[in-house]
């Protein structure tokens, strides 16, 4: 789950990080009062939306009084932001984050992320912040400071201080760096987020290291036990299809084929779409309906498959162990009945009640294609994507 900066910034000041003063506004109204209560001569109207590169889109404005201020922030209200991070959609803006603006001497990069090579939490820093970041790693990736971090250990003084010195950095300013980068670690570590990113990370010409950007991801399977997190959840900046599935209780993931799957388990899942592609198929999404599934999230499992335009058969794949194959077998029924689908449904079960789950399948007059074995059903399913598919072009070439 992401979170917007204004939030992350809340929680790393909580962990000893040095961030400039701001107040969040929801109307340009509040935004020029924002900067009137923090004072000074300048400010940044910040966009919050779930993406960084805002700069470059237009959701960062520097301003020299309120009225400024209350313009930017008018312009940015409701507008859809589009970045080279947020994919071609892009996010509402619904509130903005009004700061003191900084007088910028020099911009670094400091992230912490979940390395998968090392399994380990890994701080990445760069000399050469802001905005141009992506670039350096491109041209110049010796520049990049790496450091690993031992979970046995947790971040050393040591670490902290070679990264710092690595940004060749000052005596005073290195002091300032170590708290920030050990600031930034243990709020990683202590509510598991997946990634924290400040950029930039800034000396002022004051010679204060400040946070002046900042970026955090948490573990969606950790929130459970961190409900201060989970609270700062914003559903209007998320896929709105993985939105709906997470609500229902349902792991789904869009994919590029054809073939719609519908499976219990994330196991019995990537084992489904592994049988697809040896059937010479391609899956078009990865869903796991759980265990003790009931009828109706069999049946929004089938309105969120097909929702998705390149869907062009189904294979539902159960082995029921906690979940029992008549109540999916009902939820399947249900689904077809109210709202019939128009391509091939491949359906196979296997495990608790598979009897009664087949008879009412059997019974139920619907065109369902049954399979006894998983690699069956994907045969079946790819065959059958295949018929409805050379259908659909004969029809196109005849019209
Ligand atoms: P992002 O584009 O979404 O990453 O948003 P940032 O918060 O990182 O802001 C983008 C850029 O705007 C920064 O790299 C800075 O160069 C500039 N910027 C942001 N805040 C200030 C500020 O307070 N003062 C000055 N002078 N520039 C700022
Ligand atoms: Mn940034």
């Amino acid at each position: 789950m992401d979170i917007h900066e204004y939030q992350a910034k809340e929680i790393l000041t909580g962990f000893g990080v040095k961030t400039p003063r701001g107040g969040l506004a929801y109307s340009p109204e509040q935004a020029a009062y924002r900067a009137h209560e923090i004072g000074g001569e300048k400010w940044v109207v910040k966009a919050q939306i779930h993406s960084g590169a805002r700069g470059k889109a237009g959701g960062i404005k520097l301003c020299s009084d309120e009225h400024a201020v209350f313009d930017a922030a008018n312009e940015m209200f409701g507008k859809r932001l589009v970045t080279n991070q947020s994919g071609p959609g892009g996010k509402v803006v619904y509130r903005v984050y009004v700061e003191e603006a900084a007088n910028i001497e020099k911009e670094f990069y400091l992230g912490l992320v979940l390395d998968r090579t090392t399994e380990r939490i890994m701080v990445v820093a760069s000399k050469a912040g802001g905005m141009e970041v992506e670039e350096i790693v491109r041209s110049q990736p010796a520049s990049i400071i790496r450091a690993v971090i031992d979970p046995a250990v947790g971040l050393t003084e040591f670490q902290a201080r070679e990264i710092a010195f690595g940004l060749d950095l000052n005596p005073s300013q290195v002091q300032q760096a170590v708290k920030i980068i050990n600031g930034c670690y243990r709020a990683f570590r202590d509510l598991d987020a997946t990634m924290v990113e400040i950029n930039p990370l800034i000396v002022t010409e004051e010679g204060t290291l400040i946070a002046l950007d900042a970026k955090m991801s948490f573990d969606d399977n950790a929130l459970f036990r961190r409900p201060e997190i989970a609270e700062l959840r914003d559903k209007s900046q998320e896929d709105p299809r993985e939105t709906q599935a997470a609500d229902r209780g349902l792991a789904y993931v869009g994919l590029e084929g054809n073939i719609g799957c519908i499976v219990n388990g994330a196991g019995l899942a990537m084992a489904t779409m592994d049988m697809i592609k040896l059937a010479g198929g391609s899956p078009a999404n990865f869903l796991d309906i759980g265990g003790g599934a009931s009828p109706e999230r069999v049946a929004k499992a089938f309105r969120l498959v097909r929702s998705d335009e390149n869907v062009q058969a189904i294979l539902v794949n159960i082995f029921a162990g906690i979940n029992r194959c008549d109540w999916v077998a009902e939820g399947i029924v249900q689904a077809l009945e109210n709202n019939p689908v128009g391509i091939p449904v491949v359906v196979r079960l296997s495990g608790t009640h598979v009897e009664e789950g087949r008879k009412i399948l059997a019974q139920s007059g619907l065109p369902i294609i049954r399979a006894a074995t998983l690699s069956e059903a994907a045969e079946r399913a790819v065959y059958a994507w295949k018929q409805n598919n050379e259908h659909d072009v004969k029809l196109a070439a005849s019209s």
